[in-house]
């Protein structure tokens, strides 16, 4: 079992911090905010002042922040993370971010002799809690083995997708993909329903059919359809809009820098920026449903 500090513990990173707490290992947490700090601690977590001072001692560093500048934030510059962890700690960073700040990231840690991955994961709060997270690793594969057992404490599947940078590529790949199938669902339900058709029915003919996705599967949009799905819930909980509008971004600006051309997620990033504008951007991203059945 390993001595484990974890940064960040919302939606995701508190649930994940309690998984390797019932794993055995041995945690220390830093978050910004006190309640969340104050749940891990009641669980048998301890605690700090800074994140620097959780690190003391550590021999994994695990980070699950909203977005790149957070992540930069806490380990670069004289007062980051990097220029205090001792040489050859393991630095695992989760958070959904641009492959090039893990880039820059990973250079900066490579400078200090320690190991760091990113390896951001799939999978939702739901997830989270069960344990049952994918892991998508990028760095060096030494780094990834060594990894492996305290990632095993969070999640089922865990795959190295490449160097530095390429665990992001799949998320970014992934949640893109996942948008668009989102948006299409939601599409041809709508469509259905104003021909009169009832949408568990077509559900239940489209899941049989060549129209069978995950979102159709498994994360039914339409309200009623499925049990224990946000639909059912008035689109509480599950992913944010607005974290689907922020990896929706990340496709955009990676495929503007490498030249790729993405069409349909480019639609589809569209689509959630306008939905999200109109005030759901705190709902779960099914409710893009809502763009196709105002009422
Ligand atoms: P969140 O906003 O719920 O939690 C982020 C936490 O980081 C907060 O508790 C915040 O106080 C803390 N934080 C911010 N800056 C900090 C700092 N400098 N020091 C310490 N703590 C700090 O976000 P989340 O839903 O847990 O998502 C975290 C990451 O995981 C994001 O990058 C997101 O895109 C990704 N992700 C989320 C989901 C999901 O379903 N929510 C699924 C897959 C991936």
């Amino acid at each position: 079992m390993a001595k484990v500090t974890f940064i960040g513990l919302g939606n995701m990173g508190g649930p994940m911090a309690s998984n390797l707490l019932k794993a055995g290992h041995e945690v220390t947490v830093f978050d910004l905010s006190k309640p969340a700090v104050e749940a891990l601690v009641a669980e048998g977590a301890s605690t700090a002042d800074s994140a620097k001072a959780a690190t003391q001692g550590a021999e994994c560093v695990i980070t699950m922040l909203p977005a790149g500048k957070h992540v930069e934030a806490v380990y670069l510059g004289e007062d980051g993370l990097l220029a205090a962890l001792p040489a050859g700690t393991l630095v695992i960073d989760s958070s959904t971010i641009a492959p090039e700040t893990s880039r820059a990231v990973a250079e900066a840690a490579a400078a200090k002799d320690l190991a760091f991955i990113d390896a951001p994961v799939s999978g939702g709060v739901g997830g989270a809690t069960a344990g049952t997270l994918t892991f998508i690793c990028g760095g060096e594969v030494a780094t990834y083995n060594k990894a492996r057992p305290v990632l095993e404490a969070m999640g089922k599947n865990i795959f190295h997708a490449g160097p530095h940078g390429a665990g992001q590529v799949a998320k970014i790949c992934n949640n893109m993909m996942l948008a668009i199938l989102m948006a299409g669902t939601s599409e041809a339900l709508a469509l259905g329903v104003k021909n009169g058709l009832d949408p568990a029915v077509l559900s239940e003919i489209m899941k049989q059919s060549s129209g069978g996705n995950w979102a159709l599967n498994l994360y039914n949009p339409w309200p009623g359809v499925m049990e224990g799905v946000p639909a059912s819930r008035d689109y509480q909980g599950g992913f944010l809009v607005n974290l689907m509008t922020k990896d929706l971004g990340l496709a955009f600006d990676n495929a503007v820098a490498n030249q790729a051309s993405i069409p349909m997620g480019s639609l589809a990033r569209n689509l959630f920026q306008l939905h999200a504008g109109q005030g759901n951007g705190q709902l779960d991203f099914s409710s893009i449903l809502r763009l196709y059945k105002p009422d």
